[in-house]
């Protein structure tokens, strides 16, 4: 299979500079072992509706969470995408069955999307103005991230439009448009989630330092949007700190999952395998250069040749479909779970 097989090559240290910093270690084990879903008591197994067979589905299979930072003309780092990249690869995703969700969706296991499709996450850091910036028509501006996916999605239908965005002290150049642009976001089904609020290195820090950058962060979102609750947090260049569970929990922050850097697709939140507090994610990236073996070309060139490892819906959100002897579900989603 295409994917152990990448991901057994993905143990090189990896030394990067820019926004991301160095890539996280790579999930040593994406597929899981062989055995099948624990019976559930007296209770009746689910039945999913359309056959699970018909439609190769495969609900603990690995999902991409793609990580962008800035969309511009002259790509001045291994970060930078140009929008004519960005827009072939979002028409490559709608032309090969995916359907963006947010990863406040994906963590929680809030995947509802039709039979046959794969899940695929959008992700942006460091809320940059080349990702979203409101025009003086009140939409967003021509040759965003934004505005660009918007089209896209409007050409391909189910292809919905919607991505989560990790944002600092002052996102979208800060100010009063930054907060219009946060407002703008959220109102359109957006994500928003936090990244800290001083870009801070957690694994450089004391616990109380990374503590309260977090915790910072996420009040200046609660601030901006009232009533809001950020759900997510990118670790920032994928860093986390040395003490267990302190970037999900602590006080004035609860978070549902905790993003990396890098460097390989994401387990299904269903699956054994899944860590909260680790989430894989994978670089937007052309086929050639620096660390390209990582990139989301040669990742997505990979799980269209292991059609068979990636994470394909059932169509049905309340049963988790999967092929007999693919995963381990998850002891929580246990009873949910049905192999075929
Ligand atoms: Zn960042």
């Amino acid at each position: 299979m295409g994917i152990p097989r990448l991901i057994a090559s993905a143990t090189t240290v990896l030394l990067l500079t820019g926004c991301g910093g160095g890539l996280s270690p790579p999930v040593e084990e994406l597929v899981g072992s062989s055995s099948p879903a624990p019976a559930s008591g007296d209770q009746q197994p689910p039945v999913a509706a359309v056959r699970p067979a018909d439609v190769r589905a495969n609900e603990l299979g690995v999902v991409p969470v793609l990580m962008y930072h800035r969309i511009i003309a002259k790509p001045s780092s291994v970060y930078d995408r140009t929008p004519a990249d960005f827009r072939a690869e979002l028409e490559r995703l709608a032309r090969t069955d995916y359907v963006p969700i947010t990863t406040a969706d994906f963590v929680t296991g809030k995947i509802d999307i039709p039979a046959g499709k794969h899940p695929v996450v959008l992700t942006f850091d460091d809320g940059d103005p080349s990702t979203f910036a409101l025009g003086q028509d009140g939409e967003p501006a021509k040759g965003t991230a934004v505005r660009i996916l918007q089209e896209v999605a409007a050409a391909n239908p189910g292809f919905r439009p919607v991505a989560s965005f990790y944002i600092n002290a002052d996102p979208f150049g800060g100010g009063a448009a930054g907060r219009e642009a946060l407002a703008w976001l959220h109102g359109h089904g957006f994500e928003i989630g936090n990244h800290t609020y001083g870009h801070t290195n957690l694994s450089s820090v004391s616990d109380g330092e990374a503590r309260q950058d977090i915790a910072r962060g996420d009040e200046a979102i609660r601030q901006a949007l009232p009533g809001y609750r950020p759900t997510t947090l990118a670790l920032p260049f994928g860093a986390r700190s040395g003490t267990d569970g302190l970037v999900l929990r602590g006080t004035g922050y609860d978070y549902a999952g905790a993003l990396l850097v890098g460097a390989n697709p994401a387990p299904s939140p269903y699956s054994v395998d899944f860590d909260p507090e680790a989430i894989p994610r994978i670089r937007s990236q052309g086929a050639d250069g620096e660390e390209a073996k990582y990139g989301s070309t040669v990742w997505l060139d990979e799980l269209e040749a292991d059609p068979g490892g990636r994470y394909t819906s059932d169509g049905d959100p309340k049963v988790i479909s999967y092929p007999e002897g693919t995963g381990s579900p998850a002891e929580r989603f246990a009873a949910r779970a049905v192999a075929y």
